[in-house]
């Protein structure tokens, strides 16, 4: 036998439409959270995942990105090339160059893993999110794009105090000093390279050209004025 329904409550005319005008109340009177974008930019946090950009210069084409992207998107062509032995009696060397590096941005899905995985710091997030296009061919974008993102990828944050500096830092900072110190010994072997330099770069005033005489006031306007 079925259970006898619980005796619903009798309705009170006009109960829904003030519901809706207490929500509507409460709403309005709560900070507003929608973003007026395109007209205002978003604050987007640090490590926002827009774009990917290629430092090419330390790219060694070792195609580790490419193998691990789940997606497939990475696209890397490369060419050995011989380089010859720096010293005399040395073996020659061969090295990759890099022909064609570019992403579909179409199929990657944001993960990480190739920024991750790059041994050479090759790889970057840029916050950078506007590149939308009416032809997904568009989507996959070439080196020179890539390394135009670059400029767009934020410095790193600085370091915790008295946190140990990290090796790349210290290599990059002894090579500016040695550097420095080299070019600061070049210049005390030439003392008056920079004198020639100056007078070298000074404009010669071409023959007949008279213009600080014609400047000068003559001596008939000087006795006019
Ligand atoms: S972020 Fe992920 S999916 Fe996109 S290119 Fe890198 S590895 Fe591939
Ligand atoms: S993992 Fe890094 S170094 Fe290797 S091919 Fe990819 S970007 Fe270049």
């Amino acid at each position: 036998m079925a259970e006898p329904l619980p005796p619903t409550r009798p309705r009170i005319p006009g109960s829904g439409l003030a519901k809706g005008l207490a929500v509507t109340l409460r709403t309005m009177t709560r900070k507003t959270v929608t973003e007026q974008y395109p007209d205002a930019q978003p604050e987007l946090p640090p490590r926002t995942r827009g774009v990917i950009g290629l430092f090419e210069e330390n790219c060694t084409v070792c195609m580790l990105c490419a193998r691990e992207c789940p997606d497939w998107c990475i696209y890397i062509d490369s060419h050995k090339e011989t380089v010859p032995a720096a010293t005399p009696g040395g073996r020659d060397r061969s090295r990759n160059v890099l022909d064609r590096f570019a992403i579909d941005f179409s199929l990657c899905m944001y993960c990480g893993i190739c920024i991750e995985v790059c041994p050479f710091d090759a790889l970057f997030w840029s916050p950078e999110f506007e590149y939308s296009e009416t032809d997904i061919r568009d989507l996959t974008h070439e080196r020179d794009k890539l390394r135009e993102w670059m400029w767009t990828v934020p410095a790193p944050p600085a370091l915790d105090p008295g946190a140990e500096e990290p090796k790349e830092l210290a290599a990059a900072r002894k090579t500016a000093d040695k550097l420095a110190a080299q070019q600061e010994a070049d210049r005390a072997t030439e003392p008056h390279a920079d004198e020639q330099a100056r007078a070298a770069e000074q404009p010669t005033r071409p023959a007949g050209d008279s213009k600080q005489q014609t400047d000068q006031p003559r001596p008939e306007q000087e006795g006019r004025e």
